[in-house]
């Protein structure tokens, strides 16, 4: 496996939900909850992504966005021709029983080693989540984590979120490091086409969310089946 030369890199920007916090047994069993209790014909695997993304999106809108866009909101595959209040119902139940299952998700094993290592290294680090900053404050002070990330943007910091290249850019400026000295570590295709654009090393881990071929479309410039081969790819 190709190695990144660490050495020329400064500063590494990291997603929250996928890369270090594990959320992928969460959306999974929101899932079988709601094929089980709505009685859907689909196949949980081939949905997560797609229902990832909306928890995410119903996530970062304040309530009146929510009600106003949420035609378009859920004009998801899995849930085509259903009626528009059959779609909220399920949508609202996925949102409750993810974030009942979200209590029980943990960091994944080893990420806070090489989160040490890093640090250890002088490399600067930092968060960009589509979801609030805020809710990023918890999860890393919850896993002792806080401390290797003095700077994280969220979209309540940002005018728009991720696939947009504006967080990025706008922690590389405050870094005052140019994009090629910069890594951005995400799991969602909306993360590669954001680190693309704004020109910086793209590292994509596939979590399990997003569908591999999916991930390898947006050309990333190096994908990862897991932390373990993230830790290797950084050869510490
Ligand atoms: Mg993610």
């Amino acid at each position: 496996m190709e190695k990144i030369a660490l050495e020329k890199y400064k500063g590494i920007i990291w997603d929250l939900d996928g890369v270090i916090f594990d959320i992928t047994e969460a959306i999974k069993k929101a899932v079988e909850d709601g094929v089980e209790k709505y009685n859907l014909d689909v196949h949980v695997d081939s949905v997560l992504q797609e229902v990832a993304h909306l928890i995410e999106e119903i996530q970062h809108y304040p309530v009146p966005k929510i009600i106003l866009n949420s035609y378009n909101l859920l004009q998801v595959d899995f849930l085509e021709d259903m009626s528009y209040m059959k779609k909220l119902r399920i949508a609202v139940f996925l949102f409750n029983q993810f974030n009942e299952y979200r209590e029980d998700c943990t960091i994944f094993k080893r990420i806070d080693q090489i989160i040490e290592k890093l640090h250890e290294k002088n490399v600067k680090l930092a968060i960009l989540t589509n979801n609030k900053s805020q809710y990023a404050e918890e999860i890393l002070a919850k896993f002792n984590l806080s401390v290797y990330f003095p700077t994280i943007i969220g979209f309540n910091d940002v005018s728009e979120v991720k696939p947009s290249p504006e967080g990025i850019l706008k922690i590389i400026e405050k870094w005052n490091m140019k994009p090629e000295e910069v890594i951005f570590i995400g799991d969602m295709t909306t993360d590669v086409d954001a680190g693309k654009a704004a020109g910086v090393k793209m590292v994509c881990v596939a979590s399990g969310l997003a569908e591999k071929n999916a991930l390898l479309e947006h050309d990333p410039d190096f994908l990862v089946e897991n932390t373990t081969e993230l830790e290797e790819i950084f050869n510490f």
